[in-house]
């Protein structure tokens, strides 16, 4: 009896509290309560009260009741991230996510003490903590746990920071467009160009991302760490990361049947865009999306705006937060709304899912986000690529030199709205390369995620290692 408990793993899973990492942590804590896993799921009171405030949500707020009633096993709570309900998260990220390591820590700890001093059935065996937590291996120590760490990027992002010695013994870290020659010394990638590296590693003062290395620091001290991304396209650097760690790639990590999702995680309201959408031609509306946060300058939103005009494209186009200059709202073209209206949408915010995977969606303008990426991929429809910084800049080369499933907005610094408009035109034309190779792409991803699939076989064998590891400890 003692020994079936212990075989039963329970996980507490802790996101980063943001859009971008909460969704991916929704969609695994429910894989892995499908497989047998109890799940306790540590939101924050800040994303609990955006979630309940955005969807009406009934039960308490608890994003996982319709789970629950279908007999999974998922716990959910929330706990401060130190942070005052009214500070604008998005706005000031870097500032939020920094903040995250001092006082977010100690709640955490707070609240897994209770947890283990409240004799959970079955007891807490694993803790799975995002890869930007600096944390994991600190608590996982002390409450004696299986400390798994959760890659939310791709894998040749984590392989480029698991190599940061190669690059600063090189003169390419910091080096911030100073060297434009290629980078071939990295375990597991051919070729990188300095540009294409995350900007953690290209900012000329390193110390602004100090708060990254320290979570990467801490992710090698991981038992496994599982990645967001699939075997097939991302090969070498799996292997090369596999050499030094046990790393799982069990992406992509998606609501399954998500055109009916009984689960939503959208922090901010989202209305339903099918209606419009239905009156649109099968692949003729272009969706213009630049994540969760605010990225985009004055300028660049100006020349995506002109470019839109010149295109005469149909489009849905997440805006209203993405704008970096704060009280700032106004900053469409005068007359820009009024002039598409009869072909295009400027929305606060959607159900990304939903409309990507409208047959009216022909291309996606993107920012190169993680979860982005891969949903396109699912979704079959072509990127144009306009990535801003972090991870969105190593995405894009994949996206576009390594999968040939996008195009590029700009090359160099500026983007002119002459060149908007000729991406467009080149993503929507039907028979355009790219959107066969992201159809083969989808095949690829899909293929995988079944049952002789290789994310599938992984998971599998990364729960047995986990098993193993919990028996181990006890
Ligand atoms: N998203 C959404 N509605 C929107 C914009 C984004 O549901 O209007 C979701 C999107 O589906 C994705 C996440 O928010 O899952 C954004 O994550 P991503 O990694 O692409 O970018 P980030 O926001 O982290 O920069």
């Amino acid at each position: 009896m003692e020994l079936k408990k212990h075989l039963q793993p329970h996980a507490v899973l802790i996101p980063l509290p943001l859009q971008g990492h909460i969704n991916p942590f929704t969609h695994l804590a429910m894989k892995l309560a499908s497989k047998g896993f109890t799940i306790t799921f540590v939101g924050t009171e800040s994303t609990h009260q955006q979630m309940a405030k955005s969807q009406s949500l009934k039960d308490d707020g608890n994003p996982f009741s319709h789970a629950q009633k279908s007999g999974l096993d998922i716990r959910y709570a929330k706990i401060s991230d130190g942070f005052p309900l009214s500070f604008d998260r998005r706005a000031n990220v870097r500032q939020f996510v920094e903040g995250l390591s001092h006082v977010f820590q100690a709640h955490v700890d707070d609240f897994l003490e209770n947890l283990v001093l409240s004799k959970q059935n079955p007891p807490i065996s694993c803790i799975i903590a995002d890869s930007f937590h600096v944390w994991g291996s600190m608590i996982a120590k002390k409450y004696n746990l299986v400390n798994v760490s959760f890659w939310t990027e791709p894998a040749t992002v984590l392989t480029v920071l698991y190599h940061m010695d190669l690059l600063k013994s090189n003169g390419h870290f910091g080096c911030h467009g100073k060297h434009e020659d290629t980078i071939r010394y990295i375990p597991g990638i051919q070729a990188i160009q300095p540009e294409d590296l995350p900007s953690y590693c290209q900012d000329a003062d390193p110390s602004s991302s100090k708060y990254v290395f320290k979570c990467i620091e801490d992710a090698q001290k991981a038992d496994f760490v599982i990645g967001n991304t699939v075997q097939e396209l991302e090969s070498s650097t799996i292997s090369i990361l596999q050499e030094q760690q046990p790393f799982y790639a069990i992406g992509p990590i998606l609501p399954t049947n998500f055109t009916k999702s009984t689960i939503s995680t959208n922090l901010l309201p989202a209305s339903d865009y099918t209606d419009w959408l239905n009156t649109k031609q099968d692949g003729t509306v272009l969706y213009i999306s630049f994540g969760s946060l605010a990225n985009l300058s004055k300028q660049d939103i100006l020349e995506i705006a002109q470019g839109i005009l010149i295109s005469k494209v149909s489009f849905i186009w997440v805006l209203r937060h993405n704008i970096l200059v704060s009280g700032e709202r106004d900053i469409l073209p005068l007359g820009f709304e009024e002039e598409t209206a009869d072909r295009g949408l400027v929305v606060p915010w959607c159900s990304q899912l939903a409309v990507l995977s409208h047959p009216s969606v022909g291309g996606f303008l993107t920012h190169c986000g993680w979860n982005s990426v891969l949903e396109s991929i699912w979704c079959e429809v072509p990127m144009i690529c306009f990535p801003v910084t972090s991870d969105q800049l190593t995405n894009r080369k994949l996206v576009v030199d390594d999968w040939r499933i996008g195009v590029n907005l700009r090359t160099g610094r500026l983007i002119r709205r002459e060149g908007v408009a000729e991406n467009i035109g080149k993503i929507m034309s039907r028979s355009n390369e790219m959107k066969k190779n992201v159809e083969k792409t989808r095949m690829i991803v899909q293929n995988e995620l079944s049952d002789e699939g290789s994310s599938e076989k992984n998971l599998n064998q990364f729960i047995e290692d986990m098993k193993n590891k919990i028996l181990q400890k006890n």
